[in-house]
This record gives C-alpha cells, structure tokens and sequence, in this order.
C-alpha cells in the first residue's frame, strides 16, 4: 500500500536500486523491449550493476529477450530473488504467470502484480534499474509516475509519424508526474542491407530530430532495422551479446549518454 501525503502518494525509491530509469513507447511493436534489454546490457557492459524490470504484466518479453524462465525463489524475508543472465538481473509477471492467464486480470491483481514487482524484489545493491514499460498511457505509467522516484525516461518511437504522435501523449504524461524526461531514441529509423551493408533511409533522416527539438528533448540515439537486432533478440540473446556485431555501438552510445 503506498505512503500517502496530503491524501498523494509519496514518490519512493525501489530498496537495493540506486537510479531507476524507465523505457516507454507510445504503441507496442516499437522495439520497446529490445531498446531495454539491450540498454540494461550495454550499461553492464560499461560496468554497472543493472537489474531489468519488465512490468508488462500483459505482454511480458522480457523473459524471451534474456532466454530466462521458471519461478523466481523467495528471499527469507519473504521478497523475490530476481533471474539473472548474461550479467544482469531481472524480474517479470512472465516468470510468475503464464501471458495467457494474466489477460483475464482484472485491475486490482494488476495493480497488485505491479506493487509486488515494484517494491518487493530483492536487488543486490543495483546502479540502475532498466524498467520495460507496457506501451501507451494507461495505470501502470500513471502508478510508477505517482509512487517511484524515476531519475529518467526514455522514449522509443520508429520514424513514422503516428509512432511519434503517440510518443508525444507519453510525453505529456510523464511531464504531468514529474519524471525528467532523457530523451528520444529512434528504432527501425534506417535499413542496413544484409548483402552489401548500404544504409537506406526509407523514412527519411529528419523526422524524429525535428520532434524531439520540437519538444525541446535530445534525441539519444537512432537503431537501424536490421535482421541480426530482431533474430537476436527473438531468440534470447540480444545483439549486443554478440562480440562481433557492429550493432552494439547505436546501445552503448545511448547508454553512454544516460549515465
Ligand atoms: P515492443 O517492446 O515495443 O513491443 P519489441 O522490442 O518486442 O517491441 O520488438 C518487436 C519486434 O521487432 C521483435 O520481434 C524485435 O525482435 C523486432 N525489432 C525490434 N527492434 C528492431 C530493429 N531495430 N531491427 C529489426 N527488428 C527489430
């Protein structure tokens, strides 16, 4: 039950979590939860604790994203020992419950899911937490906006337009909670082709620069569409696992400038 002031719920910190940032999208389908497992990645590779909340309780990909699965053990105090691989921690409804049983939720076990996921995982002494919001506006953003202390956002949005639209309403809400935003990151925005390696701007270069200086927000960092993002990630070990894969460097730039 959160500390309530002057009937608003106080803004608090996740116990074992020094920063908390969280990536958001304003739809699904955006490369949400790829930008976060390979962010929370990229920061442990420049040698920070991390831990991965994934608080989707709807559309978990956390889980597949770090090929991680199984019930997570209860600490002696009673709290959630988080998964971890490939260096990180991480914590997800998807390791409690089948998608397909979380759907038919109704708000308060939602709500609940989620203060359970927030405030009683045991993190051993993180630097950041990488918190994967579910896409849009809904109550779990409005939740995490009222009760966590977040240091700052991200926002993931691919070039087209309406993906930015939607991003905006986002800002909007995150400016009406007080959460700093960090700025923009633009996924899908060019095509590396496979074959020859040529970078096609299908959508343009200018687009996402333009809103974000329209929001006067930086733009963190632009990712290619490319296959090796998607294969990788769809089968649990995100791209910037891959020693040799000149991907990495788009996520440790953008984790780079997050620090
Ligand atoms: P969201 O979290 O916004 O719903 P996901 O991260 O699950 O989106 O990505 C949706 C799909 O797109 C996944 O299959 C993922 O592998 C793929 N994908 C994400 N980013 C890229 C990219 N830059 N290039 C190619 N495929 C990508």
């Amino acid at each position: 039950i959160p500390r309530m002031s002057r009937g608003l719920p106080v803004k608090q910190k996740i116990p074992g979590v020094n920063k908390i940032l969280l990536v958001a999208s304003g739809k699904g389908g955006v490369g949400k939860s790829t930008v976060s497992s390979n962010l929370a990645l990229s920061l442990h590779n420049l040698g920070k604790k991390v831990g991965l909340l994934d608080v989707d309780i709807f559309g978990p990909s956390i889980p597949r994203m770090l090929n991680l699965s199984g019930e997570p053990r209860l600490s002696s105090e009673g709290k959630l020992l988080p998964l971890s691989n490939y260096g990180i921690e991480s914590m997800s409804m998807g390791y409690m419950v089948p998608p397909e049983n979380a759907v038919v939720w109704r708000g308060l076990m939602v709500m609940k899911a989620l203060q359970q996921l927030l405030f009683e995982v045991q993190w051993s002494n993180l630097d950041y937490l990488v918190i994967d919001m579910p896409p849009g506006t809904g109550d779990t953003q409005l939740t995490i906006g009222q009760q966590l202390k977040v240091d700052g956002a991200i926002i993931v949005s691919t070039p087209q337009d309406i993906a930015l639209i939607d991003a905006v309403k986002g800002i909007a809400m995150f400016n009406k909670v007080n959460i700093p935003i960090l700025g923009l990151v633009q996924n899908m925005s060019y095509y590396i082709c496979p074959n020859c390696s040529h970078e096609s701007h299908i959508f343009g270069t200018e687009g996402a620069a333009r809103e974000a200086k329209n929001h006067d927000l930086e733009l963190l960092g632009s990712i290619p569409l490319n296959a090796d993002i998607c294969v990788h990630s769809d089968s649990g070990k995100p791209v910037v696992m891959d020693p040799k894969s000149v991907l990495s460097k788009p996520y440790l730039d953008i984790a780079k400038r997050v620090l």
